[in-house]
């Protein structure tokens, strides 16, 4: 693995003393958001499958990651597809959703996690966000099925790679009979009480998009203990050929498979799963331990309870740290006031040193597309705030501790 540590600025000045307004100079080479982190043996399964000739939909490669996912997750089946969307579209059809049918989602979340419910014709129902996990709050959880007893499917998503309240939200789920797809796509590696998400729902999915914590540059998968639904998502992945000898259809079918290609990437990625996941902790402990003495805090877990994978560092500032923001639909800007920041200031600052981050995701109920959709909440609108409030820091595995010195130094430049 190469990982440079020659992109510093000559200039930059990292001593405590240095914050105010920070002697460090735009880097010439951008510090990312996430991007992949290769070792070698991607490239070593990819011509694999090039000298064996399966450049396809079938081979070793496949194969292989199916059987390693399920052993590292601890569930039976897995099939892999060309996207975690695709995966959460192949569950949401396992689930049975038909048109008109409600169905409670994560809000605060990546819009992958439900578009495939309106794939289906279902109405996504969204519901509220908790400050501990920032998941789907089993109370907002428990309200949706007050007001909507019929519904059946519960779709939430672990955001950043951090659990959601699994103990609370299957008992909610149980007691009305509603059956959970987790969309783990952000929290592959994750644990909560020891036991991997993408393991706690009846259908669950994991992605291999170029930033998550492992990757096959694109590629995702279907988790489950069910043979049958397995069986089926073999199937209607494949455009559901039925067993004749010509090309038979009784159901529609999709190209959603994987190819033996990618899977060599995430094959080659597999055995790094566990060191991409300390780096990605050394990462947000850092940033933990930095800012202790501003007015923020990183995005929340439960140490009792699980073990993130640390995917995405974010931080939310504290209400009373808060200058003032204006959110358009389309533009932000704010007025900085002293000892004061937002996310709007701290992200124009760090892109004016060539450094990503990124604002938490829009909750869903904000966006214009599902403006007339139901949204429940217990305690006003938790997800608005995080919105309001957070951002995500810089969380690439190849930051070299001295970038990240330097990344600290500027958010802290914008409190002054
Ligand atoms: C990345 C992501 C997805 C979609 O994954 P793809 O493999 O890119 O389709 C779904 N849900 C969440 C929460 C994600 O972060």
């Amino acid at each position: 693995m190469s990982i440079k540590t020659d992109r510093l600025p000559k200039s930059m000045d990292c001593s405590a003393e240095g914050i105010g307004k920070p002697r460090i100079e735009r880097f010439a080479e951008k510090i990312w958001l996430s991007t992949p982190t290769m070792h070698g043996d991607e490239m070593k399964y990819i011509q694999q499958a090039y000298d064996s000739n399966w450049m396809s939909t079938l081979g070793e490669n496949i194969n292989e990651i199916e059987r390693l996912v399920c052993e590292k997750v601890g569930c039976k089946y897995a099939v892999a597809l060309s996207s975690c969307t695709a995966a959460l579209h192949m569950a949401v059809k396992l689930a049975g959703v038909k048109p008109g049918d409600r169905v409670f989602c994560s809000d605060m979340t990546f819009a992958a996690t439900l578009n495939p419910v309106v794939y289906e014709g279902g109405i996504p129902v969204f519901i509220d966000t908790e400050y501990d996990t920032w998941n789907m709050d089993p109370a907002a959880l428990e309200k949706a099925f007050e007001q909507y007893p019929d519904v059946k499917l519960v779709v939430f998503a672990n955001l950043y790679g951090t659990p959601a309240k699994m103990d609370e939200l299957q008992a909610v789920c149980e007691a009305h009979g509603a059956v959970i797809i987790e969309d783990a796509a952000e929290s592959f590696g994750a644990t909560y009480k020891g036991k991997q998400t993408g393991s706690f729902g009846k259908y669950n999915t994991i992605s291999f998009n170029g930033n998550k914590i492992v990757t096959g540059s694109s590629g995702g998968m279907l988790l489950t203990d069910d043979k049958d639904a397995a069986d089926k998502v073999r199937k209607w992945s494949t455009q559901s050929r039925e067993n004749a000898p010509w090309y038979q259809h009784a159901e529609i079918g999709y190209n959603y498979r994987m190819s033996n290609v990618i899977a060599g990437v995430v094959r080659g990625q597999m055995p790094y799963l566990d060191e991409h996941i300390a780096r990605k902790k050394a990462i947000y402990m850092r940033y933990k331990e930095a800012f202790c003495d501003l007015p923020v805090s990183m995005n929340p877990y439960n140490a009792d309870e699980c073990e993130p994978n640390y995917w995405l560092s974010c931080m939310i500032i504290d209400k009373a740290a808060m200058c003032k923001q204006i959110r358009s639909e389309e533009e932000a800007s704010f007025t900085d006031g002293a000892g004061k920041s937002c996310p709007t200031e701290i992200l124009d600052k760090l892109a004016e040193y060539n450094i990503e981050g990124r604002p938490i995701w829009k909750p869903m109920h904000m966006q214009p597309i599902f403006r007339d959709n139901a949204f429940v909440s217990v305690d006003g609108d938790v997800g608005a705030d995080i919105f309001e409030r957070g951002l995500c820091l810089p969380s690439d595995i190849k930051m070299t501790a001295e970038e990240q010195e330097a990344v600290i130094q500027i958010v802290k430049s914008c409190f002054m």
